[in-house]
């Protein structure tokens, strides 16, 4: 059945409320399953913290940025520590046990009764992106704790099957280093040693940085991050939409069935340098005219991919099926020397 696409409607503030409270409710329940009833003061519990207490700390996390006027909070930036260290006081309310392991993440562990058991893992990310929206990562943080926090007080704790863990990733958006999910790749165990050595735009590297906050990373100690997988059982995260799509349809919440995975490439056109006004249009060689015929061959790949398939209904090994949702841009680009010397030769 085609699914028909209204026109986008302004996000209103009270849609995205009521899509907060939604979700909260839905993910409360979600770990909440294991449980056979709830005690005594639950309505109360879930109004002051799953709704008022939540909003109030998803609210008090978008204010701390390390800009003014709107909210930025890079890769262990003076704001992120703050943020990190706001969580980690969170998770102490909560009932958690807390620590901060060598990339920074924030961990906070809800024990059961049977605390052998294999984990069930929730998280977000800490960071942000350059004026980012509040939602952002930290709704997936706080609701966890929300949730947890209830547990707690209802004195249901000792009925989980599983302890719970809740992770503040303290990078997902690779905004400074240019490299993204420095903190799960270390919690997964796949973060190279040698990322020890990039450097931010100042040319301080992730090492010096870890270092100044006082993390001690090592290609050597990276691996203490690591969560061998038969210790998790599972991982979810709630997370704000981050397009368009629900929000135009009216569902007010989504499972996703996947999630974007992403390759960044960085391209140079070479051309070679012409005066403007002597060099013919037959003898040019402008980068910048072939870099503005590859986006726009690119926009129209991801657009029309159907185009480009070969007479085996594949294209470089991708199927039309894989192919669909294929989402491509150009968000820079530079020219080298950059000169104008643009002029017109007038007989
Ligand atoms: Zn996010």
């Amino acid at each position: 059945m085609a699914l028909s696409v209204p026109k986008i409607a302004p996000f209103s503030p009270i849609y995205r409320l009521k899509t907060l409270i939604v979700s909260i409710i839905i993910f409360t329940t979600f770990i909440f399953v294991s449980c056979a009833e709830r005690g005594s003061g639950g309505d109360e519990l879930y109004r002051e913290i799953l709704r008022d207490e939540t909003v109030a700390r998803i609210k008090e996390l978008g204010k701390i940025s390390d800009a003014e006027g709107y909210l930025e909070r890079t890769f262990l930036s003076p704001a992120s520590m703050r943020a990190a260290e706001l969580i980690q006081s969170w998770m102490q309310d909560a009932g958690l046990k807390t620590w901060v392991d060598q990339m920074g993440n924030v961990h906070g562990r809800f024990e059961a009764a049977n605390s052998t058991a294999e984990a069930l893992l929730i998280g977000s990310h800490l960071d942000t992106v350059i004026d980012a929206g509040m939602y952002d990562g930290s709704m997936g943080v706080v609701c966890a704790i929300s949730a947890l926090k209830v547990f707690k007080l209802n004195g249901m704790q000792g009925k989980l099957q599983r302890p719970v863990e809740v992770i503040a990733f303290s990078d997902e958006e690779g905004v400074r280093f240019q490299t993204t999910f420095l903190g799960s790749s270390a919690v997964a165990g796949i973060l190279s040693g040698s990322a020890l050595q990039i450097s931010d735009k100042s040319g301080i590297t992730l090492q010096e940085v870890l270092r100044e906050n006082s993390l001690e990373a090592t290609e050597e100690s990276l691996v203490d991050a690591k969560y061998e997988p038969e210790s998790i059982w599972g991982y979810i995260e709630v997370h704000i939409e981050q397009g368009p799509v629900l929000e135009s349809v009216g569902y007010p919440l989504g499972i996703v069935k996947g999630i974007a995975g992403q390759t960044r490439l960085k391209v140079t056109v070479k051309g070679s340098q012409g005066h403007a006004g002597t060099v013919p249009m037959f003898m040019r060689q402008d980068p910048m005219v072939a870099s503005a015929e590859l986006i726009v061959l690119l926009e129209s790949l991801c657009k029309h991919p159907e185009s480009f398939l070969a007479y085996d209904d594949q294209c470089g090994g991708f199927t039309r099926e894989s192919l669909a949702g294929l989402v491509c841009t150009v968000g820079e680009i530079s020219c080298w020397p950059s000169a104008s010397n643009l002029f017109l030769l007038l007989y």
